[in-house]
């Protein structure tokens, strides 16, 4: 048999959702497992809002992931869906990465992250993330003799998605759990995220990072205008923040325009790594009042 033909029946592809409750780290893995900057990350919870997709490939299989937001306890309209938008993702899945923090418990994500593997009923794998934080490795095998006590987990892998630690050992893990098949995405995709929806996000993780209190959950990112002139070899982008109030849109802007700038200044950086070219960057605050509460609105900003 040609080796070719050899690599095609032992290919293995499959879907993997990653849940979790916000802030254990999924972004961070995500952005480990392909090497690259897809999903936003931040330190508060809830920066993720819609499902990611990212595509690693190795030479005999292809593991779709599938980063879901937070899963938490549901208040208003935009919670709502982003809880919707991550029970759908675990019902697409071949495979749950369920990823809990080594250090930090919370009791009512872990609890509603149990009950919807047990509704699920998929094959799982528990990442215990953030040892790089743990002094004391007894505590890391006493968490592994808690979890692996629900009997939902297939295998449990201790990793630090930050630091890298393990992560390759939890790919081979993966790859073991996943069905024959070819692959679903061509070999140089990384995502099937349209361009602009991530330069959105990257504006909008700035926008978490660089502002306090209430703005980023009052807060959404549009791309208005998105253009590439080969002559002056630089890619031009407008974007809109969306916020509720003009209280914030003062915020944003900042002393004479100084967090703006920031805001533009970082974010620009990181879409330049995206394009691979120069980035002429155009910001605009727009005051949308509850837009978080419009369920038209939410649909023109991309939340389905
Ligand atoms: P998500 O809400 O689950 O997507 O979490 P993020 O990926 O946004 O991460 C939340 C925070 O935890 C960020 O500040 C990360 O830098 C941090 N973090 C993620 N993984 C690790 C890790 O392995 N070790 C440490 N020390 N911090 C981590
Ligand atoms: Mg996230």
């Amino acid at each position: 048999m040609l080796p070719t033909s050899e690599a095609t029946a032992d290919f293995k592809s499959g879907f993997v959702a990653i849940a979790g409750a916000p802030n254990v780290g999924k972004s961070t893995l995500l952005n480990r497992l392909l090497g690259e900057k897809i999903s936003i990350t931040s330190k508060r919870p809830q920066t993720t809002r819609n499902r990611i997709l990212g595509i690693l490939h190795r030479p005999n299989s292809q593991l779709v992931f599938i980063d879901t937001p937070g899963l938490h306890r549901a208040t208003g309209l935009l919670n709502q869906l982003i809880v919707e938008t991550a029970l759908t993702a675990l019902g697409e899945a071949d495979l749950v990465l369920a990823m809990i923090d080594a250090v930090r418990t919370d009791a009512e994500s872990e609890k509603l992250l149990l009950a919807s593997l047990e509704k699920a009923n998929l094959p799982a794998i528990l990442a215990i993330n953030k040892i790089d934080r743990l002094g004391d490795k007894t505590a890391l095998l006493s968490l592994i003799d808690q979890w692996s006590q629900s009997g939902l987990f297939d295998d449990i892998v201790p990793i630090s998605a930050l630091a890298g630690t393990q992560v390759d050992k939890l790919i081979e893990t993966m790859m073991m759990r996943m069905p024959p098949g070819p692959p679903f995405y061509p070999e140089d995709s990384l995502t099937d995220l349209p361009q602009r929806f991530i330069v959105a996000e990257m504006i909008r993780e700035k926008v978490f990072r660089l502002t306090g209190q209430e703005i980023p959950y009052a807060s959404a990112v549009t791309v208005d205008r998105f253009s590439a002139s080969r002559k002056r070899k630089i890619v031009e982008i407008h974007a809109s923040i969306h916020v509720e109030r003009n209280s914030q849109k003062g915020i944003i802007i900042g002393k004479n325009g100084v967090k703006l700038r920031k805001i533009g200044e970082a974010a620009r950086q990181d879409i330049e790594r995206l394009v691979q070219s120069k980035v002429y960057l155009r910001l605009f605050v727009k005051v949308q009042r509850n837009w978080s509460r419009d369920a038209r609105v939410l649909r023109r900003f991309g939340y389905q």
